[in-house]
């Protein structure tokens, strides 16, 4: 008789997801990413890639675990892996969102495994790569919220959870003997926490046998400076804490500083955090400045969301196809008109074009670096930025580090595993996943590549 097996070959330790569920010969894995590893990662951009070896050469760098039946037989030269053509399972792949450490290694899973995302992150991931962002690798099969896709006996129906990454998802898993949830990366303190408290809130109605939850709050130092305050926060509330920012608050405290404010307010955003983008825009209308998007920016935007954005052209020999439907939709604004007028406008600033900022030398300006690019302190790009906005005499403002920003805050999380009562609770995304409260659940700590069976939700190794 079938039974249903699970397999965590990553992100038990940390970042970057990779589950199998199986029951009889279907599979199926969530997540496909690579550890984000700034300071550690070879490949730096300078550093090439390689094709025919890149399967071979990403097992042994640890980017990818040695999943079998996934890859090409071509692609895994002389590696001891299973290839995907002597597969005897039906695997489908399910990505929770389009952020690296869930989706980087997809390029190389072979073309017949089907990919799916949900259909705003498959308009996102079309859109980068038609302005060049991302290869086209392969192709991906949409979902939708609330709509169950089955994989021969596994049913799988994706959930709302506001991440800062359009159709970010949880995974609702059915199998003939048991039930899982699989939180996805979440957070309850965006501007949509209230439907992302009510997702959870209907998923508490099913029986959970096995909740593999996002915890990455659960290590101090991505959340507070000392562990004192860790412990105070981990009891179960729905309340935003004192010394937790939201993404409404940014947004007020950049309001109350603009308001009255004569000089140009600029920002740095994420670009795959479409919501933001769009929410910028509101911002700007409220303070009765124009949001100004640097081209690509724009693109996603009106990709994405059909909002066709106020776009300032770098000043470089650039002219990729995809600025034409820029041309004919968005107004064009130049650096003259803001340099005139620098109180009727906000703009977005990417790392790679920060030179254009030398345009609004003399003028005074207020920064806030919105969790873009440069992600992380410690690394040298995020040096350099700081120093350019020295230069020019302008204010700095970052808002916490970017892992707890983009993830629940310990007391929504205690919530969260309260309120979904499973039997079992697996940490994942977490470097101290033994600081999770697990409130009302059995916490399991399993060990990466072991097959576990999951009997009556408990986690039995085969
Ligand atoms: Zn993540």
């Amino acid at each position: 008789m079938s039974e249903t097996l699970v397999k965590f070959y990553r992100g038990c330790h940390g970042m970057g997801i990779v589950i199998s569920v199986t029951y009889g010969s279907d599979r199926i894995i969530f997540d496909f990413g690579a550890p984000f590893t700034p300071l550690a990662q070879v490949y730096d951009g300078v550093v090439r890639s390689r094709k025919a070896n890149r399967v071979k050469d990403a097992v042994l760098l640890g980017r990818i675990p040695e999943v079998p039946y996934v890859f090409a037989r071509e692609n895994l030269q002389d590696l001891d892996l299973e290839p995907y053509e002597d597969s005897p399972y039906n695997t489908a792949i399910f990505i929770c969102h389009l952020h690296l450490d869930h989706m980087s290694e997809i390029d190389k899973v072979h073309p017949d495994v089907p990919v799916y995302i949900h259909e705003d992150g498959l308009r996102l991931q079309l859109a980068l790569e038609e302005a060049g962002e991302e290869k086209h690798y392969r192709d991906y099969s949409p979902f939708r919220y609330h709509e169950t896709v089955s994989v021969g006996q596994i049913r799988l129906t994706p959930f709302f959870s506001d991440h800062p990454c359009p159709g970010s998802s949880s995974f609702l898993i059915e199998t003939p003997d048991s039930t899982i949830l699989y939180s996805g990366d979440i957070r309850f303190h965006g501007s949509a926490s209230e439907k992302a408290f009510k997702e959870i809130e209907e998923l508490s109605s099913h029986h959970i046998d096995l909740l593999i939850v996002d915890s990455t709050t659960t290590s101090a130092s991505e959340f507070a400076p000392d562990e004192k305050l860790l412990s105070l926060y981990r009891q179960p509330s729905r309340d935003l804490l004192p010394g937790c920012v939201s993404v409404p608050g940014i947004y007020e405290e950049i309001a109350g500083q603009l308001k009255d404010f004569l000089g140009l307010g600029v920002f740095n955003p994420y670009p795959r955090d479409v919501q933001m983008l769009q929410e910028m825009i509101e911002l700007g209308e409220r303070l009765g400045r124009t949001t100004v998007y640097e081209p690509l920016f724009a693109y996603i935007l009106l990709k994405c969301r059909g909002v066709a954005s106020a776009v300032i052209y770098p000043d470089n020999d650039e002219q990729p196809v995809y600025y034409q439907l820029l041309k004919d939709k968005c107004p064009s604004v130049s650096a003259d008109q803001i340099q005139r007028h620098p109180e009727k406008y906000l703009l977005q600033s990417s790392y790679r074009n920060i030179l254009s900022l030398i345009d609004f030398d003399g003028i005074e300006g207020k920064y806030y670096h919105l969790l873009g690019e440069p992600l992380v302190e410690g690394i040298k790009e995020y040096g350099i930025m700081k120093n350019m906005i020295a230069k020019l005499n302008w204010s700095f403002r970052s808002f916490i580090n970017l892992y707890s920003f983009s993830h629940a805050y310990p007391n929504h999380l205690a919530w969260l595993v309260e309120k979904i009562n499973a039997k079992t609770v697996v940490a994942v995304h977490s470097k101290c996943p033994e600081n999770l409260n697990p409130v009302n659940s059995d916490q399991f700590f399993p060990e990466e590549g072991v097959t576990y069976c999951l009997r009556e939700g408990k986690l039995i190794r085969e």
